[in-house]
């Protein structure tokens, strides 16, 4: 007998329908003699929808208070998927996550999982039941719930999958796997049999919001093989797993991100330790940076820029701004209309000429490029954002025609 932990997005269970479809997925693994634990999102867009709630009535509301909002989406999501697993007439117990035994962080709003305590799981399939667990949060050392950030049920999935030495994590979607890009935006992308671990985590963490990257990091830590597949089809899907057989792939596939702001600190003095002053600042206020430029300078001055995440932006530019005549800057200027584009590909390794490739894919489109950085396994540029997709269009044609 195998323990299969399965986990289903928001989509997939978005409508009375679609939680019977679920109901009906569950109880075959179940029937062919699988001992299963299913984690929920909450239903289509109600996480989306508790948070304009939440802004419509105090826009600056604590973080533990929006946990508390946010907790309620994956309770609806939870009971009503055991009540599905009931009709079709098999036993079914529904477990929030503190009940599941998640014990977090207390950062509010995006705790990390500290530990899963699954006795009462095990106790709940040891009655032969289905166990149905609320993704995405669950509870500090003080006692309060939390919420694990933005897509974190798959990473509720993964953790549950390494706490119970499951035999299989399949992460159930509204595509049919991982695609060499954004499938709804480029129809033309490729389903990956297999991917490495490596360039999962590169995807999710440059925009492939196909699997969120906290769970990739541990899925890669505990080595659990998770399969990426569709809900809605039979379809086979995506296998991410260590060292996949394939041959590697020049390019794995391309990503966008939008949640970018650039800063550039304009005309500070061409001396040693300015980087080290700026950016001890913004780390003080944990501000995480992302991709930096420096000029070679002239005239004794030079420009810094970078990029954070658009939810710190604003924070970043009021903290180098009260900060400027320190450095002896300028100016600092701000532009959040940019994306970062990014090529993943563990083949880039050993070939010369992958980013060179990317960057004639961008000047035949005619797209000016702002900012470049890369690593051994990934090329992201800064571009503006109306040019985006077809950034992504274009470098994916010339990848992949
Ligand atoms: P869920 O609600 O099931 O967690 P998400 O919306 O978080 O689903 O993630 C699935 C979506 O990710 C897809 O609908 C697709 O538009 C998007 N996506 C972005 N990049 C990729 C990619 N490379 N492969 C597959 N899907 C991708
Ligand atoms: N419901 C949460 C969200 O929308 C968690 C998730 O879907 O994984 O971010
Ligand atoms: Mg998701």
């Amino acid at each position: 007998m195998s323990l299969i932990v399965q986990k289903f997005g928001g989509s997939s269970v978005a409508d009375a329908e679609r939680v019977m479809n679920v109901a009906r997925i569950v109880t075959d693994t179940f029937k062919q003699g699988n001992d299963v634990v299913v984690v929920v999102s909450a239903q289509g867009d109600t996480t989306d929808d508790l948070i304009a709630k939440a802004e419509e009535i105090n826009p600056n509301a604590s973080k533990r208070e929006k946990d508390m909002l946010l907790a309620a989406g994956e309770q609806i999501s939870i009971s009503l998927l055991a009540m599905a697993i009931e009709k079709l007439g098999y036993h079914a117990t529904s477990l929030l996550g503190w009940q599941a035994g998640f014990q977090t962080s207390s950062a509010h709003t995006s705790a990390r999982i500290k530990r899963v305590d699954p006795s009462r799981i095990r106790a709940a399939i040891d009655r032969n039941n289905i166990v149905v667990v609320a993704g995405f949060q669950g509870l500090s050392r003080f006692g309060d719930v939390t919420t694990l950030g933005r897509g974190g049920s798959d990473t509720s999935a993964v953790a549950i999958a390494a706490a119970m030495h499951a035999d299989l994590c399949q992460i159930y979607t509204d595509v049919e796997g991982v695609y060499t890009a954004d499938p709804r935006k480029v129809p033309e992308a490729k389903k990956l049999k297999e991917i490495s671990y490596d360039e999962m985590l590169e995807l999710a963490t440059l925009g492939a919001q196909v699997l969120n990257n906290r769970s990739v990091e541990m899925a890669k830590k505990y080595n659990i093989e998770l399969e990426v597949l569709s809900s809605l089809t039979k379809a086979p899907g995506t296998i991410v797993k260590e060292k996949p057989k394939m041959e590697k792939m020049l390019i794995s596939g391309v990503a966008k991100d939008t949640d970018v702001t650039r800063i550039s600190v304009m005309g500070v003095p061409n001396v040693p330790g300015l980087a080290f002053k700026m950016f001890s600042k913004l780390s003080a206020k944990g501000i995480n940076v992302d991709i930096i430029l420096q000029s070679i300078g002239h005239d004794g001055l030079k420009d810094i820029s970078f990029t954070v995440a658009k939810s710190r932006g604003q924070e970043a530019v009021d903290c180098l701004q009260d900060y400027m005549e320190n450095l002896g800057a300028k100016e600092v200027l701000y532009d959040d209309k940019v994306a970062k584009i990014s090529i993943v590909g563990a083949g880039m390794e050993s070939h010369a000429g992958v980013a060179a490739k990317m960057f004639e894919a961008l000047y035949d489109a005619q797209i000016n490029i702002q900012m470049i950085s890369t690593s051994e396994i990934k090329v992201s540029v800064l571009i503006d954002e109306k040019d985006a997709d077809k950034a992504v269009k274009a470098i994916h044609d010339k990848f992949f025609d």
